[in-house]
């Protein structure tokens, strides 16, 4: 009967690779699945009898695996990760870059696209190093199982590695603090888990949206009121005014099952007056017709290329294309823009490729300068800080784990200890260090800005508490001897802290994060210090009292005391006569350092007053210059400034456009050294984080935010 069992077992083996290769999952499931059992349920090593090695037995589990990804339900995916642990277990070595490939995929069909990008990459190092099981065939058959045969599998695995690079913009982010969805706070509508959402908007256009589950238990802090009783309340987000006018409920087939409104009218901005220059002579009014007239065929090229970028945005959302194709790298900006929501988690997403390959710093080095912050955020339930504090314990453990494990947290403030622990390397990739040392400086500085701009409203609040955390009561204590010491004495925490070196700062400024659920009045200023003071190196230095909105701002008088000086290029040298003042007299370029020997040429200033104008429009828009200044040379920063306008007024260009670049001949001796170290016009403005490039056009990363 050993034949009639070898014939069964073949046509099951034959029914499960023809389901699995048709996308037939269930009936693939189902084949592997028997002839499992059919070798499970023989006699004792009735494989070796058939003729069946160790690793036709891992193919029918490794197909089975696969087959219960791809029919992707919750329980089917627990079950592969069952299966592919068991395969695990064999120890066969050659088989591992298969096991690598088939956790990262059930990783990719439960959208945790940082999670899988680590296997994937494991597989195709693992391939890269010829440790492979060498092309096999379906037990009994004479069918090829595809991923045995190297180049097939490293391009499917080239092909996954960049889509986990660049995830899809997920459908819904949820906004709750401590979402309860254990794997992730984005929300795709493909999800395995996915149970609906509901999406919350102001009038102030805040978008805010909410697992069902993590809105239920918001709702209870709301004493349960049904959805509609939140229309024409005050909008969740702390720094906004606006009231929620609009409330959509998504079903878990993502169709809308219902949407409350509200008309709410808004308090109405008046629009400022657009200032023309005056004109006197007739020469001057020629050279101003000629001059609009210029800008009329710029505009005109403009509209043509803004017809290409819709192009491109219509074949970016049209589904059919979009699985297929890779995901555009605007899109790729903006997506991890708003999957990390930080500046210093941002740049370490992009940045981590440099980071798994650094040798410099061990993965136990930075497990044990995060413990305390692991142990914080797992006694509050959180798995991946477990599995952090795991990896010190596992030899094998390395830096790119860790990272990854970082970046699926997403926490601000491990990010940051990170960064820290860096800046004390030696040796690293000298771009690596760069951006390190840098950012670490960034963060100090901005500490000690914090402890003295809010200090008074530090003084108000009982920060005992904080001192309960490890780190933070080792630096406080160590210089007051004991506890009771510290207590007993007339010296606040506070009044500490003013004296105290920036580190200490900065680590009181962490523990706040960490402990930010007591200390609700503080919400707003950690924001405004991890969103946009230590994240970045701005140029911008503005006084204490004055006010961070540009739109208020408007219409105030320059002191006349402020040093003003002018940037005028040789060879465009103008005069400024009295008619043409007034522009300056606004304050027109309040974004620009007040100290900085430059302003803008004369034949750009009617620009500048449009840009302007759709600058205010747009009150939030300049935070992202700011998030995007990672670059402190105050030189490089105002020529950044200067170029930003061109591409503000006329869109994506070419670095060799005369728009652009016509006026580099004229710039100063010490901005053409800059771009010359730089290698040229336009690595010197992609070296700017505010700059990108969009095909063959330089553009603005703003741009790409917006899409
Ligand atoms: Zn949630
Ligand atoms: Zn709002």
């Amino acid at each position: 009967d050993k034949a009639a069992v070898c014939k069964e077992l073949r046509s099951m083996v034959q029914d499960a690779h023809a389901a699995l290769a048709d996308l037939r999952s269930r009936n693939a499931e189902e084949a592997f699945r028997k002839a499992l059992v059919l070798l499970e349920t023989s006699p004792a090593k009735r494989s070796q009898e058939l003729g069946l090695s160790t690793l036709d037995v891992l193919l029918l589990l490794y197909g089975r695996a696969l087959a219960l990804t791809e029919i992707g339900q919750l329980e089917e995916l627990v079950e592969a990760q069952t299966l592919l642990e068991k395969i695990k277990s064999f120890e066969e070595r050659t088989f591992q870059c298969l096991v690598f490939y088939a956790v990262g995929k059930v990783f990719l069909r439960e959208n945790r696209f940082s999670l899988a990008l680590a296997q994937f990459s494991d597989s195709l190092q693992t391939v890269k190093n010829k440790i492979t099981p060498g092309k096999l065939t379906w037990p009994l058959t004479k069918e090829i199982v595809k991923e045995t045969q190297p180049e097939y599998l490293t391009e499917v695995l080239e092909q996954a590695i960049e889509l986990c690079k660049f995830p899809p913009i997920p459908d819904a982010i949820c906004r709750l603090e401590k979402c309860l969805v254990p794997l992730k706070a984005e929300i795709y509508l493909t999800d395995p888990d996915f149970k609906g959402y509901i999406r919350i908007c102001c009038c102030e256009s805040c978008i805010l949206e909410y697992h069902t589950a993590c809105w239920k238990s918001l709702k209870t802090a709301f004493s349960d009121k049904n959805e509609k009783d939140f229309l024409k309340e005050s909008c969740f987000t702390p720094d906004c005014f606006g009231k929620i006018c609009k409330i959509q409920l998504f079903r878990p087939t993502g169709l809308l099952k219902c949407e409350f409104v509200a008309a709410i009218s808004k308090p109405l901005i008046p629009k400022k007056p657009k200032l023309n220059q005056k004109c006197s002579s007739p020469r001057k009014l020629k050279s101003k017709e000629e001059h609009k007239l210029t800008r009329k065929q710029h505009k005109l090229s403009f509209q043509e290329k803004q017809a290409i970028n819709d192009e491109i945005l219509q074949q970016m959302e049209d589904p059919a294309t979009h699985s297929q194709q890779k995901v555009p790298f605007v899109s790729s900006v903006s997506s991890a823009w708003r999957l990390y929501r930080d500046p210093v988690l941002l740049q370490t997403s992009q940045n981590v490729e440099l980071l798994r390959e650094e040798k410099c710093l061990h993965v136990s080095d930075l497990a044990a300068a995060l413990r305390p912050w692991l142990e914080l955020d797992s006694s509050r339930g959180n798995h991946v800080a477990e599995r952090m504090l795991n990896l010190q314990q596992e030899p094998l453990a390395t830096l790119r784990q860790a990272v990854d494990l970082l970046l699926e947290r997403k926490n601000r403030v491990w990010a940051r200890v990170l960064i820290h622990l860096l800046s004390d390397c030696e040796d690293m990739n000298p771009k690596l260090s760069r951006w390190v040392i840098q950012l670490n400086n960034a963060g100090l500085n901005a500490a000690r800005s914090f402890i003295e701009r809010h200090a008074e409203h530090l003084e108000q609040l009982d920060l005992s508490f904080l001192l309960n955390f490890g780190p933070l009561q080792d630096a406080i204590i160590e210089k007051f001897g004991t506890r009771t010491e510290l207590f007993s004495s007339s010296v606040t925490v506070t009044e500490h802290l003013k004296q105290a070196p920036p580190h200490d700062m900065r680590l009181f400024i962490w523990t706040l994060e960490e402990h930010r659920d007591k200390y609700l009045t503080c919400h707003q200023i950690l924001d405004d210090y991890f969103d946009f003071s230590d994240g970045h190196c701005s140029v911008i230095k503005k006084s204490e009292n004055e006010n961070k909105s540009p739109m208020k701002s408007r219409g105030r008088k320059k002191k006349a005391k402020e040093p003003r000086a002018y940037y005028v290029f040789p060879g465009t040298r103008a005069s400024t006569p009295a008619d043409e003042q007034d522009l300056f007299e606004d304050d027109s370029l309040s974004f620009l350092h007040p100290g900085d020997p430059f302003s803008v040429p004369s034949h750009l200033r009617e620009e500048v007053a449009d840009f302007e104008e759709q600058y205010n429009s747009r009150r939030h828009g300049g935070h992202y210059k700011m998030i995007l200044d990672n670059n402190p040379d105050p030189t490089k920063e105002s020529l950044y400034d200067y170029f930003a306008l061109i591409l503000e007024e006329h869109g994506p260009l070419e670095a060799e456009d005369p728009l652009l670049s016509g006026e580099l001949v004229n710039f100063p001796a010490v901005a053409q050294l800059k771009m010359q170290e730089a290698g040229g016009f336009e690595s010197f403005l992609l070296e700017s984080l505010r700059f990108i490039k969009i095909g063959s056009h330089v553009g603005l990363m703003k741009h790409a935010m917006c899409l």
